[in-house]
């Protein structure tokens, strides 16, 4: 097992061009072999946006602020972002519906970007390379959950966007070890929302426990939705779609769904599977009510309203089963991203610049576009 955490970097020195430079101190490092990688950065500070106040997002809690430009930890890499994804966990952090965790976060966990440094203990990458950062930031690797493959349950694991800035920002940082190679074919927007809505909309698929050729039915329809719902269609599943947004419903049908209704309607056949994609716990009895004896249903988001109460009867007898998703591991963004490559998955984006991103996730809030929101950085 490599041994890093005594190496520690000292910045920041000011350079003779008036720039900064990051310099890393090998001291304590012991008989780790070093290459004094550091980087280099023509101005000391960068543009990002900061969540300053927890609130609804019409209210400029989010702002476009300067902060300096990230010091990579001794295990991980410098990014400098391309684009980011804009996810619902966006405006969870930015409303404050999940708890404040990083004072002044920086939001944005969809990112694809290009090494521009690293700490001293980090190998196997360079500068220029591509690289996506995801939700899940880093774990112990240690503890039970870990060890039998489930590190999404890890209790001390950390989130990018949330424990630590994100992408809403011209540079981020990454472990190296949670870092994500991306296939060379697809585009830098193409590929941000597949790093989270798509991956987690593939765990949300596999603990929906579909068999196959079975009936699947996917409540909301937007980043996470249409992307699970072209990989289903690709394994061979029957598709239904329940959501309250006509544009949603054209996109559903034109990518293969077998029908396309509102979001409290009953699909025209029972489904083995659903996945509740929308925030809305008033939407849980209604898919329980859909699912054929013996379904499962399984809840994707990261937050959910109140449910109302269950009726055993109708919602849950004839061994109905409901399943939370938490996060994911590695393991199944590597299989999400081979997948998704194999069978052509792609996002339907609409880009915004980096310097509108509270204008994205306004509109994101509001339902204003069907598919995902990506911000190109132009900061
Ligand atoms: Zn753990
Ligand atoms: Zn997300």
């Amino acid at each position: 097992m490599v041994r890093f955490l005594t190496l520690a970097m000292h910045a920041v020195k000011r350079a003779p061009n008036g720039g900064v430079r990051f310099r890393l101190d090998g001291r304590g490092l012991g008989t780790l072999s070093t290459r004094r990688t550091g980087c280099e950065m023509a101005d000391g500070t960068m543009r990002a946006w900061s969540v300053v106040t927890a609130g609804p997002v019409e209210e400029n809690g989010l702002r476009l602020v300067e902060k300096p430009v990230p010091v990579p930890g001794e295990d991980e890499l410098l990014v400098q972002v391309r684009a980011c994804g804009v996810c619902r966990t966006d405006l969870h952090v930015s409303e404050g519906d999940l708890p404040v965790r990083r004072v002044g976060v920086t939001p944005g966990h969809e990112v694809v970007g290009v090494v521009a440094g690293s700490g001293a203990g980090v190998a196997g990458f360079a500068t220029g390379d591509r690289v996506g950062v995801a939700w899940l930031r880093r774990t112990d690797g240690t503890c039970g959950y870990c060890a039998r493959g489930a590190e999404n349950l890890c209790p001390s694991s950390r989130y990018t966007g949330w424990d630590a800035d994100g992408g809403y920002a011209e540079y981020t940082t990454v472990p190296a070890m949670f870092a994500h190679r991306l296939p060379e074919a697809v585009d830098d927007v193409a590929l941000a929302p597949l790093l989270c809505a798509g991956i987690i909309g593939y765990r949300a698929l596999r603990r929906a426990a579909l068999p196959p050729g079975g009936r699947l039915g996917l409540y909301g329809f937007g980043g996470s939705a249409h992307l699970s719902a072209q990989l289903a269609l690709a394994e061979g599943a029957t598709v239904h779609v329940m959501t309250r947004g006509a544009a949603a419903r054209q996109l559903a049908l034109g990518l293969g769904a077998a029908s396309a209704q509102d979001a409290y309607a009953m699909p025209p056949e029972p489904l083995d599977s659903a996945i509740l994609f929308a925030p809305v716990g008033d939407l849980v009895p209604v898919a329980l009510r859909a699912l054929d004896r013996g379904g499962t249903l399984s809840i994707a988001g990261i937050h959910l309203s109140d449910t109302p109460p269950l009726h055993y009867e109708t919602d849950l007898f004839y061994e109905k089963q409901i399943r939370s998703v938490t996060s994911n591991t590695r393991e199944d963004a590597r299989a999400f991203l081979t997948l998704a490559a194999r069978h052509g998955v792609h996002a339907t984006t609409h880009s915004y610049p980096l310097t509108r991103a509270d204008e994205a996730l306004r509109d994101l809030k509001a339902g204003r576009f069907d598919g995902a929101a990506v911000l190109v950085n132009d900061l």
